[in-house]
């Protein structure tokens, strides 16, 4: 990162193709003086009654339940106008507000206050300390949502944030950071800074903790850097979700389910279903049933109020889905609807792919494809299921659908994933607060995001150990 001039960098639109916004990053200067600045300010936020806290997030939850609209345009933009961004300022607020109930209780569990149970004049009480910066960067699948979730907590927990959203959808952060900036106290806790991978780098390198969400390949190059400094991090990584299907399983409730979870904002969804095995007696009826259902879906171009679909966010994205379908095929899968990425108007659209007779020497059935695919494996048994589900290096979430949900939770409770929708597909982040979960495999580290779990994250326990009585001699072999 240059510590003098700063290079603009310009941001595609997605419905386009044109480079028609631009961001600049803040020099290595520039965001050094900004973190000081914010630990300056954390000193009295840190050391606020949680009830100031509460006060100034409802402050801000209120602006930006009034300025929606202007956060919900810039981000559709970037997202090619997918539902996804109708949705996100909503689900802030309504999270702010949760977390404004929940926070006090929340860091109510982690105080103490005790005696020795060996020498009971020894008193024991808790104070605690927020890590004083955190820093968050986030992926472009889900700009504010996925740049605030983990900012929120830090914020009630006492903790400055700086923010680092990716550099492919940055366009809600001006009338974001115009919500932030008519609650000044926010604004001197909560900065958000835009810039690429090197911008991501020099937080790291600033900050006292860090959240990430993202790829697999940048999670590990973060997780180094913390190690490196001895930081925690917290990681939000890559999926390849499977879903099960077995033999009891209704057709037309499994066919609705894992059309919407696989191909819902075009599939570029960390817990989007990738991987699909089908009882071989249920198989051959529910592709038919799938396959006319993703017949009928239709692409958000040109009337981006029309359609189900919205262009590839990230240009270079479809290429790797293509990639992924031709060597699906070449190693003998069948496709059985829709084909590879089209341009039109300069966007890259994708109807679903529903394939066939896929194995897992397939990267389709490896690899985080970030489309809207449905590769379909039948299976024998449940052992059989279960192996192939389990057959990954991720872990984020799964789905089961079978005659009953105690059929379903039954398998579930051997899959190897943090979320497991049951007699669903992808139920992930349907406003539950207090579900958290943790990832298996490599698709994270670092523990659970909601409830209680994801604000102690945040905080540091100090212990008082106050002797009430002499302090003892020393003794001869003590
Ligand atoms: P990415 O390429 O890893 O980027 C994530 C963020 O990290 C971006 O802001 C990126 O900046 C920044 N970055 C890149 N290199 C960095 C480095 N060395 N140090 C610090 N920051 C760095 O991921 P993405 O392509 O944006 O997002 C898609 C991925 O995120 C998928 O794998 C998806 O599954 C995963 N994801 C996971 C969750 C979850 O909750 N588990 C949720 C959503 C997405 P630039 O983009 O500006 O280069």
């Amino acid at each position: 990162m240059s510590s003098s001039a700063a290079s603009p960098i310009s941001v595609r639109n997605p419905r386009t193709g044109e480079a028609d916004y631009e961001i600049t990053p803040p020099t290595a200067t520039e965001l050094h003086a900004l973190t000081v600045r914010l630990r300056e300010n954390q000193r009295a936020w840190g050391t606020a009654p949680m009830e100031h806290r509460v006060e100034v997030l409802s402050q801000w939850a209120d602006q930006l339940e009034k300025s929606a609209t202007s956060v919900i345009e810039a981000e559709s933009v970037d997202m090619g106008h997918a539902p996804l961004a109708q949705m996100s300022p909503l689900f802030v607020v309504m999270l702010v507000r949760r977390w404004c109930e929940r926070a006090e209780s929340a860091m109510d569990e982690l105080m103490r206050e005790g005696q020795s149970e060996l020498m009971p004049n020894i008193e024991y009480s808790t104070q605690l300390v927020p890590y004083p910066l955190v820093g968050v960067i986030g992926p472009w699948n889900g700009p504010l949502g996925l740049s605030i979730l983990d900012a929120i907590p830090a914020l009630f927990a006492g903790c400055a944030v700086v923010v680092k959203p990716s550099e492919v959808t940055p366009r809600f952060v001006e009338p974001l950071m115009a919500t932030i900036a008519e609650v000044p106290e926010l604004a001197g806790v909560l900065q958000y800074v835009v810039g690429d991978g090197r911008t991501g780098q020099a937080i790291v390198e600033e900050v006292d903790a860090v959240c990430f969400t993202g790829s697999v390949r940048n999670g590990r190059k973060v997780a180094e850097a913390c190690a490196r400094r001895l930081i925690p991090v917290f990681l939000e990584l890559g999926g390849k979700d499977p879903v099960i299907i077995t033999a009891s399983a209704d057709v037309e409730m499994a066919a609705t389910a894992v059309l919407r979870g696989s191909v819902f904002n075009t599939g570029q969804g960390c817990s989007s279903a990738e991987r699909i095995y089908v009882h071989e007696n249920l198989h051959d009826a529910f592709v038919e049933r799938l396959v006319t259902m993703a017949q009928e879906v239709r692409l958000n171009h040109p009337d981006p109020q029309e359609g189900n679909l919205s262009p590839f966010i990230f240009e270079p994205q479809a290429a790797i889905v293509d990639a992924h379908i031709d060597d699906a095929l070449a190693k003998g899968a069948t496709l059985r609807s829709g084909g590879r990425s089209e341009r039109l108007g300069g966007g890259l659209y994708m109807l679903p792919v529903v394939l066939t007779d896929v194995t897992h020497d397939m990267e389709i059935m490896r690899h985080e494809t970030f489309g809207p695919i449905m590769p379909i494996m039948r299976f024998r048994d449940d052992e059989e299921a279960l192996r192939l589900a389990n057959d990954t290096e991720f872990g984020l979430s799964a789905s089961v659908i079978a005659g009953t949900a105690e059929e379903a939770k039954a398998l579930a409770r051997h899959l190897d994933a943090g979320e497991i929708a049951i007699q669903d597909v992808c139920l992930t982040m349907i406003g539950v607060f207090d579900g958290g979960s943790d990832s298996f495999g490599c698709s994270g580290l670092g523990g659970v995001r909601g409830g209680s779990a994801g604000i102690h994250r945040f905080v540091r326990r100090k212990a008082f150990l106050t002797n009430t009585a002499e302090p003892s001699p020393l003794a001869a072999g003590f």
